[in-house]
């Protein structure tokens, strides 16, 4: 009895809350680039993920609009043990059949007629840079390009790319930045017209204007149509290219299979990657023919298109189609701004406006409210919902593509509990 009754003897208190993870133990090995909650994830089905200890959550964060078809969907899964079968990896110095007909995807369903592949947002955003750079220097003598991006955008973290990002927070600290970018007002053509005029006084500077279609992290802002159907007329008056950054809102998101269908304009060059490969790393690089300047040795990845990424990405393009999962989006979108708008209703001393397209939308505080977004997440996250920030005030709310009715109003049922929780705090 007495060594049974040692060994039942409680540990002494673990330092985490979470008994099964060790948060301490985590932190000492891991640098602290990420602000994190305090919620270790290890499990996930569908739309549903689980913690350390068993808790569940409904997942309306996905990787950050990253798992289109949520959590161990069949066929991402038939697709990854398949190609880890056959072939994972190989150089691009040889034919990659899965990426050849990955990119064949991407160009018959795009306004695109090539690809090319690599590993993440940034990368890709990297890659469109670096081609419009060459586009200049080479179709029209610019020596020193400038690339128009937006204030309040989000293209990478990269040199270059967080160079390009119109956010002073992301470049603190790591001057010097990249040379040749230029930055203005978001949805504003007069002051693009302006800038540009500015920049091309003396001789044609600038090369390429690269926006989002929507601004993601930016705070869920959708783009204007009129002012995306005057930057293309601008471009094409001026021989400047249009570089889409479809990163967050490619791959069905919005409604429409790509970002810029919703503004009907198309770019001459776009990205893509959270949403292409369902939570396995890739991105990409689609232009038109008449800019597809890059020569054996101008850009190369590794890791980029290789069997066993462009396998399972080519798996999630084929759902997003075979599935209709573009009209899942449209009909449980509005379903979700419709819900957010009651709540936007109910608590106006919080609330100014729902905004969005499809399953990209933002619960958007008032600048007066007392509260942040944070504090919305965490109260969400109390109550078993999982949304995200987009900056300080506002809440993103970007599930799996294949979310259902019933999710949708047991996400809305309890972000109005997680809500009204924070109302009897307020009072
Ligand atoms: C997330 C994001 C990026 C960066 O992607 P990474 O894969 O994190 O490098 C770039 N642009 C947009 C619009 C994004 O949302």
């Amino acid at each position: 009895m007495s060594s049974l009754a040692t060994l039942a003897t409680p540990a002494p208190p673990s330092p985490n809350a979470n008994p099964s993870f060790d948060a301490v133990a985590f932190d000492d090995a891991v640098m602290a680039t990420y602000g994190r909650f305090p919620l270790a994830l290890v499990k996930g089905d569908g739309c549903r993920v689980w913690d350390a200890e068993g808790r569940e959550y409904l997942d309306f964060v996905a990787g950050i609009a990253t798992c289109t078809l949520g959590h161990s969907h069949p066929r991402v899964v038939t697709a990854i043990s398949q190609q880890a079968q056959t072939l994972q990896h190989v150089s691009n110095l040889y034919y990659i059949p899965n990426q050849g007909a990955l990119a064949q995807w991407l160009t018959q369903h795009s306004c695109a007629d090539k690809a090319f592949f690599c590993n993440s947002g940034a990368e890709a955003n990297e890659g469109a840079i670096k081609l419009a750079r060459k586009y200049a220097h080479t179709q029209r003598g610019i020596e020193q390009p400038v690339i128009i991006t937006a204030n309040a955008s989000f293209h990478g973290r990269t040199l270059a790319t967080v160079t390009a990002t119109g956010q002073p927070k992301y470049q603190k600290n790591f001057a010097p930045l990249v040379p040749g970018f230029h930055y203005v007002p978001y949805n504003d053509l007069a002051a693009l017209e302006a800038a540009i005029a500015t920049l091309d006084q003396d001789h044609p500077q600038v090369a390429a204007i690269l926006l989002e279609p929507l601004q993601g992290e930016g705070g869920v802002r959708p783009g204007d149509r009129a002012y995306f159907q005057g930057v293309r007329r601008l471009c094409d008056e001026k021989g400047i290219l249009l570089i889409l950054d479809e990163v967050q809102v490619g791959m069905g998101r919005t409604g429409h299979l790509w970002g810029y269908e919703n503004l009907g304009v198309e770019p001459d060059i776009f990205t893509l990657a959270k949403g292409l490969g369902g939570g396995i790393p890739i991105g990409a690089v689609l232009c038109k023919d008449h800019c597809n300047v890059f020569a054996p040795g101008d850009h190369a990845s590794t890791f980029g298109g290789n069997p066993f990424v462009c396998g399972v990405a080519l798996a999630v393009c084929e759902a997003v189609t075979q599935l209709d999962l573009v009209t899942n989006v449209q009909l449980r979108g509005e379903a979700l701004r419709e819900g957010l708008a009651h709540l936007v209703s109910q608590y106006p001393q919080w609330f100014e406006q729902v905004r969005g397209w499809g399953l990209i939308n933002g619960l958007v505080l008032r600048s007066d409210a007392g509260i942040t977004a944070i504090d919305v997440v965490k109260a969400a996250m109390a109550v078993g919902l999982l949304v995200v920030p987009a900056g300080p005030q506002v809440v993103r709310l970007v599930p799996p593509l294949i979310v259902s009715a019933a999710e949708v109003q047991r996400a809305l049922a309890l972000l109005a509990q997680a809500i009204a929780s924070l109302a009897v705090e307020a009072d």
